[in-house]
């Protein structure tokens, strides 16, 4: 078996998420760049020091951990093994309209955000944005007010590293918003430990949930399909929002200068760009942001009716979370339209048969000498036994047999340093 003991090893390995979060901590040896077919990766910087450690230390690639009170009365009993702590599900949307529609879902990760900068003084909020250069790229931003949070709304089905720019909330000269995505957040959760920079000046995390991140080459892709004969003519590129779920929608400039719009449903879009996704979102245990305060995702349980303003679904993860959620419906910032926790197995069923083959998954790349990561705290066993019939068993294990090969998931990677 591969035995990984580096952040080198990590991003060469497959494993690396894009996070980040290296960069930062080691920022004399790591930088991060976008390789098109894979994602945001760490490179080494010309005449780096040595590592110390500090990185690996932190790496969601490698290593997730759980430490959150198991014995914690509040927290949701039921959900533990499966969702990771919840201590409540909550239905609504941002009271703020314009938020809402521009939203990804119902903008509830925005209102949350607002709420904190308008109403708790807390800095800003480390989040990520289209890159107004390359469009179909994403740049880490630290907003400050409503008109940075508005440009800033919907997902981005692109790699992104916020966790590179932590530095943004280390130095501040109060408590920050984090914004990202799961892995994202259990970074930072991890990087907090190392950090007291970061441990006092994090006053909330806010993950969404995440099936995955393709890569700027599937967007690339996609754009040609469309029309977009270079990466050059491409003059914005959106995803979803602007209505729930929304659309994808590519504005680009053809040779002879005329200006083109094209647009694909988000499920479409999604079912093209899904095919790019890294390997590490495959063998990833948490795809409903467990590490956060607050995880915010789509309330996919029931049908969206065509002009349906959009909606979010909240899950409430710690005890800051929940006072923080407490004030910002308090404030008028966010509005409930329904609370259930059965909300949350509800509108995203296949995470569990999805758990449970990642149980199979891990155990065949340790079996065939390709790397895996190391999650504790995470009831994996149970849900491959429970979740999956006989022909989804053996497909957990051959699929990654077949995978592990196609992949070439037991060499490091081409070209890799
Ligand atoms: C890669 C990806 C995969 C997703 N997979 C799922 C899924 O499986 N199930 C599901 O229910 N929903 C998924 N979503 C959508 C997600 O649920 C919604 O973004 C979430 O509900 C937040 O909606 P909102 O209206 O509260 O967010 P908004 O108020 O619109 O805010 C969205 C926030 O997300 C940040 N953001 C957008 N793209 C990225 C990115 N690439 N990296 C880091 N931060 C980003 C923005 O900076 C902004 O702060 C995914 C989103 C992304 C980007
Ligand atoms: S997962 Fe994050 S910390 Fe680990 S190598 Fe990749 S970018 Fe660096
Ligand atoms: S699926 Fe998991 S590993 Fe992949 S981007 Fe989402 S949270 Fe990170």
């Amino acid at each position: 078996m591969q035995i990984i003991q580096t952040i080198e090893d990590v991003r060469n390995y497959h494993l690396c998420t894009g996070c980040g979060v290296c960069a930062t901590l080691e920022s004399e040896r790591y930088e991060m760049e976008d390789v098109t077919s894979e994602g945001m990766r760490p490179r080494v910087k010309d005449s780096a020091p040595e590592s110390s450690g500090a990185a690996f230390g932190a790496c969601p690639g490698v290593r997730l951990q759980h430490d959150f009170n198991r014995e914690d009365g509040g927290l949701i009993r039921d959900l533990r093994a499966a969702w990771g702590p919840v201590y409540e599900v909550l239905e609504g949307h941002a009271s703020d309209e314009e938020l809402r529609f521009s939203a990804s879902s119902g903008g509830a990760a925005s209102a949350l955000a607002l709420y904190c900068l308008e109403r708790r003084s807390m800095r800003g909020v480390l989040h990520t944005a289209s890159d107004p250069v390359h469009p179909y790229r994403n740049r880490t931003v630290f907003s400050r007010d409503r008109a940075d949070l508005l440009a800033a709304t919907g997902s981005r089905y692109a790699p992104s590293s916020p966790c590179a720019e932590l530095r943004q909330i280390i130095d501040a000269d109060g408590e920050c918003v984090f914004i990202g995505k799961p892995c994202d957040v259990a970074a930072v959760h991890a990087a907090q430990k190392s950090t007291p920079g970061l441990r006092d000046n994090l006053g909330l995390s806010i993950a969404f949930f995440c099936a995955g991140v393709p890569s700027t080459s599937a967007s690339l892709k996609l754009a040609a399909l469309q029309g977009a004969d270079s990466p050059e003519s491409i003059r914005a590129l959106r995803y979803r929002g602007n209505g729930w779920p929304g659309v994808w929608s590519l504005d680009y400039e053809t040779k002879s200068k005329s200006a083109q719009r094209r647009t694909m449903s988000y499920q479409e879009s999604w079912d093209f760009l899904q095919r790019h996704r890294q390997w590490r979102c495959y063998i990833c245990p948490d795809h409903t942001g467990e590490f956060a305060d607050i995880a915010v995702g789509d309330p996919w349980y029931r049908e969206v009716e065509p002009g349906e303003s959009g909606s979010s679904l909240i899950v409430v993860r710690t005890r800051r979370g929940q006072e923080i959620l407490d004030g910002a419906i308090a404030a008028g910032y966010l509005k409930v339209t329904g609370s259930d926790v059965s909300l949350l197995p509800r509108s995203q069923p296949n995470l569990l048969s999805a758990r449970g083959s990642l149980w199979a998954r891990l155990h065949t790349l340790r079996l065939f000498g390709a790397a895996a990561p190391k999650f504790s705290g995470f009831a994996l066993f149970p849900f491959w036994w429970r979740e999956l019939g006989f022909m989804e068993k053996l497909r957990s294990v051959f699929g990654t047999v077949k995978r592990i090969y196609r992949k070439r998931l037991r060499h490091p990677i081409e070209g890799a340093p």
